[in-house]
């Protein structure tokens, strides 16, 4: 029996919640249908083999958003032969072919058995996947896959099993995956929460899962947010609720923490684009001890000059993990002065904060 959170069952009468993730909310209420639902009954021609794909694509997704406003209710007519959700599919399998679905680029066939810096295979492995109750409150209870191994290396990690571990888990293929999608929505999740680790080097399978998948049920996306723009394209119109990390501001502390190159660029780049598609959020901002003047407080102004309407969850459980204690300015927890001074930036931005933190 789940122990339940009262700020979960009254999360979604929160003014503050109401106005800044509207859709996901309909969705969660099966009011409206998730946008992969409605991607899949976007009818387009088959590309012939000579047809730009990615040119197809992105003139397809002017009338998509024209689309979706058609949708205010569940009445979703069947599905055509062919759909902007297969067009998305099939231009990320390609992709796999010489990866390049994160910033790392690594251009390595993952078809034939190649394995790029983040050493996932062709397939995802699943380290598991059950009900999460931790999650902000209009995420919880929430449909949480964790896939094995990561694209970062942070020296804190807390899921280092799963994130530095490429063998942990099991291999699933799309039809396993689209079996816990409905799986955890029938047993009374809010969402699908896709994590990790990092779903990014598996968007090819999640994608293929998604054409399987009937149910009704928005999809998270719990990313570092280190992505191409290719797939930050492929995943506009499929994705109902951002949930990014933002950990940094300083590009040398990316580098030196978590072994990422143009960190800030890459993230800042993709979460205007999420953003700037109608994207609803929940920008997470773990809190490291030192870094409130680098990191914390430019991060925060950041978000309230680009990202207004975005939910942004302050975060203060980070402890010293994994390899943390090697590096003694993260040595230690945040203390309560630090603390203060995040929440009382973010108060003096008028940022969206307190109903998720
Ligand atoms: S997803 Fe993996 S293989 Fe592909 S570019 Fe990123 S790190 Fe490299």
């Amino acid at each position: 029996m789940w122990l339940i959170r009262t700020d979960i069952l009254t999360a979604f009468q929160n003014e503050e919640i109401k106005s800044s993730i509207p859709r996901y909310i309909s969705v969660v209420k099966n009011q409206k249908p998730a946008l992969f639902l409605i991607a899949s009954r976007f009818p387009i021609d088959h590309p012939s083999d000579k047809e730009d794909l990615w040119s197809l694509h992105d003139e397809l997704m002017n009338d998509f958003w024209e689309f979706v406003d058609t949708f205010d209710s569940m009445d979703l007519p069947p599905k055509p032969p062919y759909s902007l959700l297969d067009l998305k599919t099939d231009i990320a399998k390609r992709i796999l072919t010489s990866c390049e679905l994160c910033e790392r680029r690594c251009l390595v066939n993952r078809t034939n058995g190649e394995l790029g810096v983040c050493r996932v295979a062709e397939k995802p492995r699943v380290s598991t996947f059950f009900i999460h109750m931790g999650e902000e409150a209009p995420i919880s209870p929430s449909g949480t896959i964790f896939f094995s191994s990561c694209n970062f290396r942070c020296v804190f990690c807390q899921n280092w099993d799963i994130s530095q571990n490429p063998k942990s888990g099991r291999l699933v293929d799309s039809l396993e995956l689209a079996n816990m999608f409905v799986t955890l929505r029938k047993e009374g999740a809010r969402n699908i929460n896709l994590v990790g680790g990092e779903p990014t080097p598996n968007i090819p399978t999640i994608l293929e899962a998604l054409r399987l998948t009937d149910v009704n049920v928005p999809i998270i996306w719990n990313s570092n947010m280190y992505l191409t723009p290719e797939s930050m394209k492929l995943l506009i119109g499929l994705v109902d609720l951002w949930l990014p990390d933002f950990k940094y501001w300083d590009e040398e502390h990316a580098l030196s923490l978590s072994g990422i190159p143009n960190y800030t660029k890459v993230v800042r780049r993709n979460l205007k684009m999420a953003y700037d598609a109608r994207g609803e959020m929940v920008v997470r901002h773990l809190v490291l001890p030192n870094h409130i003047e680098c990191c914390t407080k430019p991060i925060l102004r950041w978000i309230s000059d680009n990202l207004p309407r975005a939910l942004v969850n302050i975060m203060a459980q980070y402890r010293p993990e994994y390899k943390a204690l090697r590096y003694p300015e993260i040595s230690r927890r945040p203390n309560a002065a630090e603390m203060k001074e995040a929440y009382r930036e973010a108060e003096k931005l008028g940022l969206r904060w307190r109903s998720v933190s």
